[in-house]
């Protein structure tokens, strides 16, 4: 086991560490020495170390540096570093090297430092007007965590991008939507409007990559689901949402659910494409008139029933191609 090893030489670091205050056994709370955290103020302390399985990590929470206590060890003091490395070797424990691992459930940690100064809907007063409108969807509550109120959007989304919105005319509050990475790393966000502000959606992408919601959620080695909107997909279990043209290079064993907009030619089209590319798909009955999961669900459906109507109505190859040409009739004016 090293994590002794880590721990006695985090201690023998410490000094070194400003505001270093042990939380408990695993975890350690200092001022990140990578980024000297905030300049301006002198008590903020956002670096922590945190046990995961044997080994202890660093990650600083304000510029989001991630590593290995050795590695943190090494940048500090190169002396103490090779006592660390030596002791380490002799206890046989080097050869266990696994791999940082920044997902865990702390949210503390989970709040990147993209998203700086903003609070999640669960941390809003059950009467703010924004939880309100928000409850009113009747989200998963356990979505709540990692959704935020964006009072200002293009103000905030020119401090991560200048200059994006060139002009601050009209600016308004968005429900704000994290895309993440598989490491939990936000690479887009989605501005949802709140009321009949257009569009009502803005996607802006911090990262060249394909707008898919859900990576750092979902299980892509086993079957998963893809659907339209990034909130739709909370309901379904081990689903992603993906951006009109993303689709196609999509991988994997997975199911498409498209809106429920029979006559939108557009998605009808892109029903086709997918059909016709051999995955599979869901077709939506016509008792079904709520255009979408979220609508489904607000009718009075739960979320078991939606996931019914999903699997009884999944279809592939041959008999896609069937059942789209009747549906299309069905639905035709
Ligand atoms: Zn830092």
């Amino acid at each position: 086991m090293s994590s002794y090893i880590d721990i006695k030489y985090l201690n023998i670091i410490s000094p070194q560490l400003q505001k270093f205050k042990k939380k408990d056994n695993n975890l350690s709370n200092f001022r990140c020495p990578y980024c000297g955290d905030s300049k301006k103020n002198k008590t903020k302390a956002r670096g922590f170390v945190y046990q995961r399985k044997n080994d202890l990590f660093f990650k600083c929470h304000n510029c989001d540096v991630g590593t290995t206590v050795g590695k943190l060890i090494e940048y500090l003091d190169s002396k103490t570093y090779k006592d660390y490395i030596m002791e380490r070797y002799k206890t046989g424990s080097d050869t266990i090297t696994p791999k940082p691992e920044f997902k865990f459930n702390a949210p503390v940690f989970k709040k990147k430092s993209v998203l700086k100064g903003l609070l999640s809907i669960s941390e809003l007063e059950s009467d703010h007007p924004a939880r309100k409108i928000v409850d009113k969807r009747k989200l998963p509550n356990s979505s709540l965590r990692d959704i935020y109120l964006c009072e200002s959007f293009y103000k905030f989304t020119n401090t991560l991008i200048p200059n994006k919105f060139p002009s601050l005319d009209g600016d308004h509050p968005r429900l704000l939507i994290p895309f993440r990475d598989e490491q939990g790393e936000i690479f887009a966000y989605q501005g949802r409007a709140f009321g009949i502000e257009t569009p009502k959606y803005i996607t802006i992408k911090l990262k060249e990559r394909d707008k898919i919601f859900g990576l750092d959620r979902v299980d892509k080695s086993k079957h998963f689901y893809v659907c339209e909107g990034p909130l739709d997909s909370l309901f379904i279990d081990n689903c992603l949402a993906v951006g009109g043209s993303d689709f196609d290079r999509l991988e994997g064993d997975f199911t498409v659910i498209f809106d429920n907009e029979p006559r939108n030619k557009e998605i009808n089209k892109q029903i086709e494409k997918t059909i016709n590319k051999g995955s599979s798909i869901v077709l939506w009955p016509e008792q079904v008139k709520e255009k979408d999961i979220n609508d489904m669900i607000l009718s009075g459906m739960s979320k078991e029933e939606v996931q019914e109507i999903i699997t009884n109505n999944t279809f592939s190859g041959a008999g896609a191609k069937l059942r789209f040409t009747e549906w299309r009739k069905i639905n035709a004016y």
